[in-house]
């Protein structure tokens, strides 16, 4: 084969240097928190790991580990079912969403100063039309990830920047959810925070609006991310595919962006 293929291009760009694999996944910890609800509401686990044998006398030359975790613990990917307003879409569980959906190129709309002065910054549809003013407009299909540098505004071991009133952390407001869904089209939305709605979100209307607007859109959500810093504005494409859990309303997985170098 001589004629040159996009595939071919991919995979040489990777081996040669000119595409870079950027690993946006948090490592898994029985340390790495959980979001919390309200005390009369079922709890999520955090990650648990047993060790099975390790080069002994439970089995001489292997190494094995069980482990346990929830659905939405560390770096993970929201679907529609996860939300009422998205329990009766079709394909709407991690083990039916088309797989082609797992791979989608992505905006990057950096507001980690606005966060480092503010832990409580909401993202209106007002940012998103400055960052189209001088990136074009978010394509159909994309991601929009909101990189805040969030693992630098809190100390690691107050990553949920939970107050007697709850967490503190930035998200979109309604309207920016709206305009995502309605008038862009795309395919969710990701941030580095422990949710992809803000850390007050319960009091918005409606509550909680990415989730309720994303997934009753059939869209998709990724939270609890790192290394947005290392993306560009517009040009990288996310690779994102989720455990397939029979009627999975998310699941861990390992988020990579494909960057031109
Ligand atoms: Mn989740």
């Amino acid at each position: 084969m001589t004629e040159p293929s996009i595939l071919g291009a991919l995979t040489a760009g990777m081996a040669g240097g000119t595409i870079k694999t950027v690993d946006l996944t948090a490592t898994l910890t029985p340390e790495y928190p959980v979001i919390e609800l309200p005390p009369e509401f079922g709890q999520a686990a955090q990650f648990q790991k047993k060790e099975i044998s390790r080069y002994d006398e439970r089995g001489p030359a292997w190494y094995w580990n069980d482990f346990t975790l929830n659905e939405h613990t560390g770096t993970h990917f929201d679907a529609p079912i996860h939300w009422i307003s998205g329990k009766d879409l079709p394909n709407n569980a991690v083990d039916t969403i088309p797989p082609q959906h797992f791979i989608a190129p992505v905006c990057v709309v950096d507001v980690s100063k606005e966060v480092a002065a503010d832990q409580d910054f909401i993202l209106t549809r007002g940012h998103l039309e400055n960052w189209e003013a001088e990136h074009g407009r978010i394509p159909a299909g994309a991601w929009l990830f909101m990189r805040s540098d969030w693992a630098k505004v809190v100390s690691p071991d107050n990553f949920k920047n939970e107050r007697e009133d709850g967490a503190h952390h930035p998200g979109p407001d309604a309207g920016c959810v709206r305009f995502l869904v309605e008038e862009r089209d795309v395919i969710g939305f990701g941030s580095e925070c422990v949710g992809t709605d803000h850390g007050q979100a319960f009091h918005f209307d409606p509550p909680l609006p990415c989730h309720f607007y994303m997934h009753g859109a059939g869209k998709y959500g990724l939270q609890c991310m790192i290394n947005l810093d290392l993306l560009p504005p517009t040009g990288a494409v996310i690779v994102a595919p989720p455990l397939k859990i029979e009627e999975g309303s998310g699941s861990p997985l390992r988020v990579l962006a494909l960057v031109p170098a």
